[in-house]
C-alpha cells in the first residue's frame, strides 16, 4: 500500500460545513483496514527513535490515530480539549477563528519537563488550532516537542505559522 493508495481513501466533501470548504473526510481512511494499518505503521517509523513519552491529541479527530500510535510507541496519552469539558485543573490558550474566537485546554498536570512530547491532529490547515496547541504544550518546558498531522493543505500554507525550530510533519500533502 502506498501514500497515493491513502490519498485515494480520503473522501473529499465540496462546500462541507460551509461554501468553498474543500472537507477532507478521513472517516474513509480508517474504515479500511489496511489503511488504518498502513497509517500507523508509517507514524510509527516517523517517531519510533525520537523517544515520544507522552502523545497528546486535539479534540477531536487528533483521538483517532493519537492513542494508537501512543500505544505502538509506548508513550502515554494526553488529550486537549475544547473549553469546559476536562474535569480537574487545567491551563488554557485562546485562538482566532474565522468566526469569534476558541479556546483549548489541557490538564494542569498532564505533562512534565521531563516528557519528549509529540503533538497530533488529523489536518494542518491555517494552522490556528495546532499553533495554540503548541503554545499550550510549551508552557510545559518539556524536553522537545514534535507537530504531526495526517494531512496538510499546502495551498494554505499553515506550516509558516510555526516557530523555526517546531518540528512539523505530515504522513500525506493535498
Ligand atoms: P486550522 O486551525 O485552520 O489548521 O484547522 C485545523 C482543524 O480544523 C483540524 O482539527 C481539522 O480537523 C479541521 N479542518 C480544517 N479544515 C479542514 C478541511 N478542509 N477538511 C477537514 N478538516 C478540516
Amino acid at each position: 500500500m502506498s501514500k497515493e493508495n491513502l490519498i485515494k481513501n480520503i473522501r473529499n466533501i465540496p462546500d462541507f460545513p460551509i461554501p468553498g470548504v474543500q472537507f477532507k473526510d478521513v472517516t474513509t481512511l480508517f474504515k479500511n483496514s489496511e489503511c488504518l494499518k498502513e497509517l500507523a505503521d508509517i507514524m510509527y517509523e516517523m517517531y519510533r527513535d525520537k523517544r515520544i513519552t507522552k502523545v497528546v491529541g486535539i479534540e477531536s479527530r487528533g483521538f483517532i490515530m493519537g492513542p494508537i500510535l501512543a500505544l505502538r510507541l509506548n508513550a502515554g496519552f494526553i488529550p486537549i480539549r475544547k473549553s469546559g469539558k476536562l474535569p480537574a485543573e487545567t491551563i488554557e490558550e485562546s485562538y482566532a477563528k474565522e468566526y469569534g474566537v476558541d479556546t483549548i485546554q489541557i490538564h494542569k498536570d498532564a505533562i512534565d519537563e521531563k516528557d519528549v512530547v509529540l503533538l497530533h491532529d488529523d489536518l494542518l490547515a491555517t494552522g490556528g488550532t495546532m499553533e495554540a496547541a503548541y503554545k499550550l504544550v510549551k508552557k510545559f518546558s518539556p524536553k522537545d516537542i514534535s507537530v504531526n498531522f495526517i494531512i496538510e493543505l499546502k495551498g494554505l500554507g499553515g506550516r509558516e505559522i510555526f516557530d523555526k525550530e517546531a518540528k512539523v510533519e505530515a504522513v500525506l500533502e493535498l
